[in-house]
C-alpha cells in the first residue's frame, strides 16, 4: 500500500468546560487531549489501515509522550517525531462560543513544534513515502514552510502525489511567506480539501462550480469541498459527486475536517471511487464530532463500517 506522510504541529488541546468561558479568569478545563491538525490526520489514516507517518517535534514531557503514545497506538509511524529537551510540547487552549465559533490560545512556534526540521529520521520517512498531505496550519513559520515544501518536492520527484487542506487558523499562520506558501502548495497539489468559504480564498469565482472549474484548470486532479453536517461535494474534470453527511449529535467540531480528509485521501490512494471515498470520509467526520477532544473520535475501519451500516444520512 502507498505510504502517506504529513509534517507539522503536534500539541495538546485543553478545552474550557463551559460555553463562552473566558481564559482571563480561572475556570474548569478538560484535557489534555492529543492534537495538531497533521497529527489528527495521520492518526485517522493509520486507524483506517493506511501506512502513515508524521514529521514533527515534541518536548521530552508528558504532553509529548501523550501524543506519541496515541499515534503509535493508532498504528502510525512515529519514527520522525523528534523529542527535544529544553522545549515544551505545543499547546492550544480552546473555548467554544455560543455561536459555535472557537477562540484559541496557541503556543506552537515557541514550543518544540517550532523546531521541526527535515532531519535524518524525516529524510528516511520521506524516502518511503508516496503521498504528502499538507495542512495550511502547518505553515506556521518559515522553518515549518521549508519542511513542507521539501517534503512535497521529495515525493513529487519520484512520481508521488500531494493533498492540501488550507485549514486556515489565523492565530498561528503569521509566517512572512505564508500566503506565498499556501499558493505554492496548491499549485503542487493533486487533491484540494477546502472547508466552506476556504474555496474562495484561492479563486476569483463567486460560486462553487466556477471556483472548482477555475482550480481544476490550474492542474488539480480533484477538489473535495467539506460542508459540515451537510457532508461534502467532490469535483473533478468529469463533473461533481455530492454526498450527504451522517446525522449525529455534535459535541465538539474540532478534528472533523482532518478525520474527513484522512479518510478521503486514504481511500483515494487505494483507488476507491469518489462516492465510496466520500462515504467513508463523511462517516469519519461525523464520528469525530461525537467526542470531546480532536482525536477521541478516531475509530478503526471496522467501527467506521459498522457506523455506516447503521448510520442515518442527513
Ligand atoms: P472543517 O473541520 O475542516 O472545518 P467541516 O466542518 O466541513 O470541516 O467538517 C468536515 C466533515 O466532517 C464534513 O464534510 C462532514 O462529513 C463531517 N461533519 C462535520 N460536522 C458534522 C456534523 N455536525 N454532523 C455530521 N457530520 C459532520
Amino acid at each position: 500500500m502507498r505510504k502517506l506522510v504529513s509534517a507539522g504541529e503536534i500539541l495538546v488541546e485543553i478545552m474550557a468546560e463551559r460555553i463562552g468561558q473566558s481564559f482571563l479568569e480561572p475556570g474548569p478545563l478538560l484535557g489534555p487531549y492529543p492534537s495538531g491538525a497533521p497529527a489528527i490526520f495521520i492518526g485517522q489514516a493509520a486507524a483506517l489501515g493506511q501506512p502513515a507517518g508524521l514529521i514533527g517535534a515534541v518536548g521530552d514531557d508528558d504532553f509529548g509522550r501523550l501524543n506519541i503514545d496515541r499515534l503509535r497506538a493508532l498504528g502510525a509511524d512515529v519514527s520522525a517525531i523528534a523529542v527535544h529537551t529544553g522545549h515544551a510540547t505545543g499547546t492550544a487552549f480552546v473555548t467554544y462560543r455560543a455561536d459555535a465559533s472557537r477562540h484559541f490560545v496557541f503556543n506552537i512556534r515557541n514550543s518544540a513544534s517550532g523546531l521541526i526540521e527535515t532531519d535524518a529520521a524525516a529524510t528516511n520517512l520521506l524516502a518511503c513515502a508516496d503521498h504528502v498531505h499538507v495542512m495550511g496550519s502547518s505553515l506556521f513559520s518559515d522553518r515549518a514552510i521549508a519542511v513542507a515544501l521539501s517534503a512535497i518536492e521529495t515525493v513529487k520527484a519520484k512520481g508521488g502525489t500531494v493533498s492540501f487542506d488550507p485549514n486556515i487558523r489565523r492565530e498561528i499562520m503569521q509566517a512572512s511567506g505564508m500566503r506565498a506558501a499556501l499558493d505554492h502548495v496548491l499549485a503542487r497539489a493533486d487533491i484540494f480539501l477546502p472547508s466552506g468559504e476556504e474555496l474562495f480564498l484561492f479563486s476569483s469565482a463567486k460560486d462553487e462550480k466556477g471556483a472548482a472549474d477555475e482550480l481544476l484548470a490550474r492542474g488539480l486532479s480533484c477538489i473535495v469541498l467539506k460542508k459540515g453536517a451537510a457532508g461534502a461535494v467532490y469535483h473533478d474534470h468529469h463533473g461533481a459527486v455530492a454526498s450527504s453527511g451522517f446525522a449525529v449529535d455534535e459535541v465538539d467540531p474540532t478534528g472533523a475536517g482532518d478525520c474527513f480528509g484522512a479518510a478521503f485521501v486514504s481511500f483515494w490512494l487505494r483507488g476507491a471511487a469518489p462516492a465510496e471515498a466520500l462515504r467513508i470520509a463523511n462517516a469519519c467526520g461525523a464520528l469525530a464530532v461525537t467526542r470531546k477532544g480532536p482525536m477521541e473520535g478516531i475509530f478503526p475501519l471496522e467501527a467506521v463500517e459498522a457506523f455506516i451500516a447503521t448510520g442515518n444520512t442527513q
